[in-house]
């Protein structure tokens, strides 16, 4: 297999932020860019050299894409695998379908995990009312219910006995009558995530843990290097590489870990792409997670992803937006904060319409850096 190098054409399924700052980071390297996206002003729109209209099932769209592509990947893990299949007619998709095809389903993803031995909080599949009642009374206490396929941000989650009075029954009507999955609540010490590369010829590097904060089942904030112990680390570090190790990944892997009160480790879910817990790997190490994605697809050699200065990212959700646009002058004006936009012009309540960013002496004082810049805003 030989490397796919500077001045090739990188296609993309999915033209939002990740797929922009993977732009961004391949156009640096020299490469040349088309994007497909439903929407023709996506936020990629501004930085690639095509952008084909097309949803995330238009086979026929996808096939445009790869036709002048040397190489095509993805920035969102919903994209129909008829189209991943009429892409790889004319292109290398890396990840593959196969991996999609796990990924992409809750249940098929938990089953895949469950059959390998990798450790997952209590869960039952739903596929009926009656089903997804049982599966509660079985949990007992608190759940989570989360569809099978879609979601992301919390969305297509529906919570069960956290002091409002939804039940099991709810749940399916509020869901769309689909399967879906029934988690356990678990108390949580913290949430981390560990992203992995691979590349076709099958060296792999994973980045340090980054250490996440979510509100109201968003990402609110994130930090690099992760604060949890060395032994932590080391576990979830194997864990990453192994799960990635058993797909024979190609391109990125995010594996989302809920560190629990009881000093258990177990895997949340799976995201084969950049991810939002990365962004501060642009800052925080020698290599970003943007531009690992295009040496991992091009089948380069894979950079090194050692912590240069801890950084953290705080979330700008399209709320902020609602009264007045963001004070960004003052933000600035905090030591070692900068300031990323999406260029996405429609703001909306929970819309990720871009990220602070903030360097620090300690991981702490990166997290305390960005979330006093967020409150200037
Ligand atoms: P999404 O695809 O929206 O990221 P997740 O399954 O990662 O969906 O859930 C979003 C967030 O909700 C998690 O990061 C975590 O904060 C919270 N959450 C989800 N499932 C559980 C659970 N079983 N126990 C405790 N918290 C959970
Ligand atoms: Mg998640």
């Amino acid at each position: 297999m030989s490397a796919i190098l500077p001045g090739a054409t990188i296609g993309i399924l999915g033209g939002g932020q990740l797929g922009r700052m993977v732009a961004m980071a391949a156009r640096s390297l020299g490469y040349r860019i088309q994007v497909m996206d439903p929407d023709p002003s996506c936020p990629a729109r501004f930085v690639v050299d095509a952008c084909f209209e097309g949803g995330w099932d238009d086979a026929r769209a996808a096939a445009d894409l790869a036709r002048g592509c040397d190489v095509v990947t993805l920035e969102i893990e919903q994209i129909s695998i008829a189209s991943l299949e009429a892409a790889a007619k004319f292109a290398p998709v890396r990840p593959s379908a196969e991996l999609l095809h796990v990924i992409q389903n809750r249940i098929r993803q938990k089953d895949w995990l469950r059959e390998r031995g990798f450790p997952l909080g209590a869960w039952h599949a739903a596929r009926s009312a009656q089903d997804l009642e049982d599966a509660v009374a079985q949990l007992g206490g608190r759940c989570f219910v989360k569809s099978a396929h879609g979601g992301y941000d919390g969305r297509s989650q529906v919570k069960i006995g956290f002091g409002d009075d939804t039940t099991a029954g709810d749940a399916w009507i509020l869901l769309g009558r689909q399967p879906c999955v029934v988690e356990k609540a678990l108390d949580l010490d913290r949430e981390i995530s560990v992203m992995v590369a691979r590349s076709p010829c099958g060296e792999t590097r994973s980045f340090p843990s980054a250490t996440n904060h979510h509100e109201r089942q968003i990402l609110a904030w994130s930090v690099i290097p992760s604060l949890i112990s060395a032994e932590v680390e080391t576990r979830a570090q194997k864990l990453a590489c192994e799960i990635a190790d058993s797909f024979t990944l190609e391109g990125l892997l995010a594996v989302e870990m809920f560190l629990t009160a009881d000093g258990d480790l177990l895997v949340n879910e799976l995201a084969p792409r950049p991810h939002n817990s990365y962004h501060a790997s642009e800052r925080a190490c020698v290599t970003s997670q943007f531009e690992q994605d295009v040496r991992a697809v091009c089948d380069l050699p894979l950079g090194d992803v050692s912590v240069v200065q801890p950084a953290a990212i705080a979330n700008l959700l399209g709320d902020l937006w609602l009264d007045h646009p963001p004070h960004f002058d003052r933000a600035l004006a905090v030591p070692g904060v900068r300031v990323h936009l999406y260029e996405k012009h429609q703001p909306r309540q929970g819309r990720k319409m871009g990220h602070l960013s903030a360097v620090g002496h300690t991981p702490e004082e990166a997290v305390e850096r960005v979330l006093e810049a967020e409150a200037l805003l």
